[in-house]
């Protein structure tokens, strides 16, 4: 069935979705993003960048919430992650208020 307006959302969503950007040439394969991301979403790359160093990449993206954990553990700016909320989250749109407005109409 089609998700829409009015549909059921799913109970087992996560609550934020997320991206992350890396800057392989300045990365120095410390290992710390990896080391500490909460969902264990990132691994070294099988290749090395110009410096000599593997970077990290992205192993399961569906697992990464955009926490940016791996950007502040980060001593060289070379990522950062971004979350926005996952609209198919229980939750998500009750804060808004518009459908309980429009209702009211
Ligand atoms: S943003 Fe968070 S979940 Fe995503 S890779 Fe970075 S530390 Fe992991
Ligand atoms: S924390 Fe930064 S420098 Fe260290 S491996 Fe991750 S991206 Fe590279």
């Amino acid at each position: 069935m089609a998700a829409g307006n009015g549909a059921p959302k799913d109970k087992k969503a996560p609550k934020f979705l997320g991206k992350t950007f890396i800057d392989n040439e300045v990365c120095k394969g410390c290992g710390f993003c990896i080391e500490f991301c909460p969902t264990t979403c990132l691994e070294f790359s099988s290749v090395f960048n110009r410096k000599g160093y593997h970077y990290p990449v992205m192993a399961r993206g569906p697992d990464c919430n955009g926490c940016d954990l791996c950007g502040l553990y980060c001593p060289d700016f070379a990522i950062f992650g971004v979350r926005w909320r996952n609209p198919a989250y229980p939750e998500a749109g009750k804060d808004s208020g518009a459908a309980a407005r429009a209702k009211e109409k």
